[in-house]
């Protein structure tokens, strides 16, 4: 049989490829990855079929080969894989693998990316056509007897087969760039994109030569002597440690693929290796790294591979929200790597991926916990982040973490749920049977409450950090009979409201006329006063806001000042010690102006302690103080 023939590929518009040139230009490099890994799945191909006995000849070296001719202005990717014949070309090229050309011109308006449509419609090969003039195909199948077959196409409807020239196993492509792709007739910009999408495949690429130092005997001296040779220049590991077994890995080699990968980034705490095969296949190394104060910088960095071919760091969805901040590789040939995020986030295995991530990576940090709390503790600045989001984002990976997740307190001791609970019961529990949690989120502003707490035996939690927020609420809705309360929302003995109260010395009548006093006092708005009997040793006046009003304002300023809340005033209380010396003397005195002056300063008082003492007021007073002495 000769092989000649001309034909029409079996699309039934009139010429695609215009179409798929344009709308594509801005992702054409992946030409490159498209033909590069059809001459990988060729290479493994012929090693599959040696393995199987099905064919005897020699495998040779296996590889795939780029090369560049800037002079001719054609990029040659051949490999020593199965090869096709003239049959093979006709079903496998020419009848492009889409239901229609209707459908097609229906889906590529709403295609966000060529990844989409390539995908969607079997044109990996086709991509070709985004950066050349004119496609070649040389090929000789591996079978017995097979002629060399050459297919040309000029990016019209039209293509030729004729015989072709290979003399050994395998296929050669020949791109001639087009006019307006010629960025990539430059060897630095192919070995970027190789790079980039190449680096771990798991057969040798080779892209020019490199030069190198060999051994090559003793100099006069017995010195051993080195000769510049030109050597293949390989661009890629072929076999990247996610596909290696975790018993036969180091520590070294986990932290070594850390550096290849992120070159110029601290040393991550610790990694996760995961290995499924049932029910979906999924491969890959996640780094926990080092959290920096800005985050939000640090997402996707974890790269998603599909059988060791580059895809995207783009793994929204895949991963879990709250796991975004990892680092490392997945690699997984049954995610469906071309559709639509919405499609995506359907599609039942990534569901399951979603979840064995999450499930494996609360695995680890249990493991972490309990194979030594304090190597643990040390890293909790920076997993705790991950953990507390984690937990409030995912109902299934609270049921693990509610074990490990840490409480710490303003003296750096750290808890876990039920040690805390434990600890703080006895003394922080309210007349109803509620435990109180408290907590400061500016230790340094609310020190004097911080302090006043201690005094009463009360412990203070550390709830600084960017999701302490939506935790404290999640605590809330989590812990039966638990409520977290700001240390700075009420007077020390107003926090936790027990049954003995301590009751004020003032008659009704004093606490009318103190209220009067202070009320004239302070020029501020919002601030409501009232007197209340407390430990004559706390200072005669607090201002404080309640746990709800503040919480409700904080809510408003994050939904950014809107509805309801938006406009909320400033509402404080401000709390007379009618217990205190201080406001016994202002009641004694008889002078107004006096009793003014000393109510104003004990209001300030309290307002500097908490840093709300600011501009005019401050210096207002700074000199009545001045006075004052
Ligand atoms: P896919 O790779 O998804 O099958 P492509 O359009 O990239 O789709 O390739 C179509 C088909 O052409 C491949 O399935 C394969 O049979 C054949 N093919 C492409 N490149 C080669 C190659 N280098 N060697 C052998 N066969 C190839
Ligand atoms: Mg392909």
């Amino acid at each position: 049989m000769s092989i000649e023939e001309k034909g029409t590929i079996s699309i039934h518009t009139e010429n695609i490829f215009p179409i798929i040139k344009k709308f594509l230009y801005s992702d054409n490099e992946i030409f490159l990855r498209e033909l590069v890994s059809n001459a990988v799945d060729a290479v493994q191909k012929i090693k599959r079929l040696a393995a199987l006995g099905q064919y005897n000849g020699e495998l040779g070296d296996l590889l795939v080969e780029v090369a560049l001719d800037e002079e001719n202005k054609t990029i040659t990717i051949s490999d020593n894989g199965l090869g096709m014949t003239a049959e093979e070309i006709k079903k496998y090229i020419n009848q492009v693998a889409f239901s229609g050309a209707s459908e097609f011109v229906e889906k590529f308006k709403d295609a966000k990316d060529a990844n989409e449509i390539i995908g969607k419609f079997g044109l990996g090969f086709y991509s070709a056509f985004m950066v050349s003039d004119l496609v070649e195909i040389q090929t000789l199948s591996y079978q017995d007897g097979a002629e060399a077959a050459r297919w040309v196409c000029d990016g019209s409807t039209e293509f030729e087969i004729t015989p072709g020239n290979r003399s050994s196993r395998g296929t050669t492509i020949i791109l001639h760039v087009n006019a307006e792709s010629e960025e990539f007739l430059s060897k630095n910009k192919l070995e970027e994109i190789l790079d980039k999408y190449g680096k771990f495949l798991p057969v040798p690429i080779k892209f020019g030569t490199k030069t190198e130092q060999v051994p090559d005997g003793e100099d006069e001296e017995g010195k051993p002597k080195t000769t510049a040779v030109e050597v293949d220049n390989i661009i890629n590991t072929t076999n990247p440690i996610w596909t290696k077994a975790p018993a036969d890995l180091s520590d070294e080699d986990y932290l070594s693929f850390y550096k290849q990968l992120y070159p110029f980034s601290e040393d991550p705490l610790f990694w996760i290796h995961l290995n499924v095969d049932y029910p979906f296949n999924l491969t890959g190394v996640l780094y926990f790294p080092k959290v920096k104060n800005d985050f939000d910088m640090q997402r996707n960095k974890i790269k998603l591979f599909s059988r060791q071919v580059f895809i995207t760091d783009e793994v929204k969805d895949i991963v879990p929200e709250f796991l975004m901040l990892l680092h490392g590789v997945i690699d997984s040939p049954d995610i469906p790597l071309n559709v639509s995020r919405s499609f995506l986030q359907a599609d039942s295995n990534v569901k399951k991926i979603n979840s064995y991530i999450t499930k494996k990576v609360a695995d680890k940090l249990q493991e972490l916990f309990n194979k030594d709390r304090k190597s643990y503790e040390e890293k909790w600045g920076d997993i705790g982040l991950f953990v507390k989001y984690g937990l409030v984002s995912e109902d299934k990976f609270y049921d693990k973490a509610k074990d490990f997740v840490l409480l710490t307190n303003t003296k750096k001791e750290n808890f876990t749920l039920e040690e805390y609970k434990d600890k703080v019961k006895d003394f922080q529990t309210d007349k109803n049977g509620q435990v109180v949690y408290l907590y400061a989120t500016d230790p340094a502003k609310q020190d004097s409450f911080i302090q006043s707490a201690n005094k009463k035996n009360y412990d203070v939690l550390l709830m600084n950090s960017p999701i302490d927020n939506h935790f404290i609420n999640h605590m809330e809705s989590k812990l039966e009979k638990t409520q977290l309360k700001r240390v700075d929302s009420a007077v020390a003995d107003k926090l936790i409201e027990k049954d003995e109260a301590i009751e004020s010395v003032l008659t009704e009548e004093q606490s009318k006329k103190v209220t009067e006093i202070f009320e004239k006092a302070i020029t501020k708005a919002g601030m409501h006063v009232e007197v209340v009997g407390l430990n004559p040793e706390e200072l005669p006046v607090t201002v404080t806001m309640d746990e709800f009003m503040r919480r409700m304002k904080d809510m408003a300023q994050m939904g950014g000042g809107m509805g309801f809340y938006g406009n909320m005033p400033d509402n404080y209380k401000v709390a007379i010690n009618g217990n205190h010396k201080l406001i016994g003397k202002i009641l004694a005195s008889s002078n107004e102006e006096e009793q003014g002056t000393l109510a104003k300063q004990a209001v300030d008082l309290a307002l500097l302690a908490q840093g709300m003492l600011t501009g005019a007021e401050l210096t207002a007073f700074v000199s009545r103080s001045v006075d004052l002495i």
